[in-house]
């Protein structure tokens, strides 16, 4: 539940209402905001029934959470957060765009991508160095050697690192190097990874899983928030329907469901969403004008010869020629790019 304080209640009523709930041995997470401060419950509020809290100093109301993601929930939090990554700001205003091979392959590809991409630009360098393949004789990624490329590469080029851990193991790594960790869609519910990432405190976006409910997805982004990391991203990377013609369907609906159920920033990825580099440029366009935060791209320098997704992947001179088609669609929709 969350209780809704008077517009003129007092710093001495908001700590008296913290209390009566810390004293049960519940949560209370405070939201200011410039007209009403919010206190969000999280906990069994049963143990709340007989502490009268709606009749307490300074309380206007009470509003029951029926959700089960709490923390994530923007009745918890009106107001849309903003993750920082590096020197970057991930949320309203501002349109990231992040951009890189699928997966890394070599030093030089990365350091000439990283350059390539923030030339047009890219805020963040992404590449994988765990992959997580459909086949396991595909190529698996370099992993540590991997991490260490991508490190150099965004530092030469001056642009914050995401790579993708697909283990506990992969993370512990993985933290070394770079600035911001992405769980991808097979491992929206791996639930121990989530809980690690929250205790890792590095920023992190949370892929949609390849068949999850936006319930499903808010709640495992509740699980890293519940270990006290709250930077945490969304990425729609489209879903399985029952339609062949792209790879997943995007499901740019959840842009604003999301919107409407969360304070955390969305993320549209429209490679792996259709699995085709002629459509990645429309899609990138809806996702600024359905009201996301950004996008997720993947470029290659040869896509025909790329270990991993080369068909969505994109030529550096079309990754230029996304960028500067999509900033006036960033621009309409209020948002700084590049
Ligand atoms: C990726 O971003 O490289 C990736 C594997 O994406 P997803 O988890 O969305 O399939
Ligand atoms: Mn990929």
């Amino acid at each position: 539940m969350i209780i809704i304080m008077k517009p003129g209640a007092s710093r001495s009523n908001i700590d008296h209402v913290i209390g009566m709930i810390e004293e049960k041995g519940l949560n209370a997470h405070l939201s200011e905001g410039s007209q009403v401060t919010i206190i969000g419950v999280v906990g069994d509020k049963t143990k709340l029934a007989h502490s009268n809290i709606e009749i307490a100093p300074g309380v206007d109301h009470i509003v029951p959470v029926t959700e089960s993601y709490k923390l994530t929930n923007k009745k918890f939090h009106p107001k849309d957060s903003v993750v920082q990554v590096g020197h970057v700001l991930i949320g309203p205003g501002t349109f990231t765009v992040m951009a890189g091979p699928c997966a890394v392959e070599s030093r030089e590809q990365v350091l000439e991508t990283a350059q390539a991409v923030k030339k047009a630009g890219a805020s963040i360098l992404r590449g994988g160095a765990y992959k997580p393949r459909t086949s396991p004789y595909s190529f698996q990624g370099l992993e540590e050697e991997g991490l260490k490329y991508m490190k150099e590469a965004g530092e030469t080029a001056g642009l914050p690192i995401i790579c993708e851990v697909t283990s506990c193991h992969a993370l512990e790594t993985a933290v070394r190097y770079v600035d911001m960790i992405q769980i991808g869609a097979r491992n929206m519910q791996n639930f121990e990874l989530l809980k690690e990432a929250g205790k890792a405190g590095i920023p992190v976006m949370l892929k949609r899983g390849l068949s999850a409910t936006i319930d499903e997805w808010l709640n495992a982004a509740e699980y890293i928030v519940a270990e006290g990391n709250s930077n945490v991203v969304l990425c729609e990377r489209g879903i399985r329907t029952f339609e062949p013609s792209t790879r997943n369907t995007l499901d740019i609906s959840a842009v604003p469901v999301l919107k409407s159920k969360t304070h955390l920033p969305v993320i549209v990825d429209p490679s792996h969403a259709s699995g085709v580099r002629a459509y990645v440029e429309p899609l990138a366009k809806a996702a600024a004008a359905a009201g996301a935060d950004g996008i997720m791209v993947e470029v290659h320098p040869c896509p025909e010869k790329a270990l991993s997704d080369g068909p969505q992947s994109l030529t550096f001179s079309d990754f230029d020629k996304l960028c500067r088609d999509l900033a006036p669609y960033a621009g309409l929709a209020g948002r700084r790019f590049p």
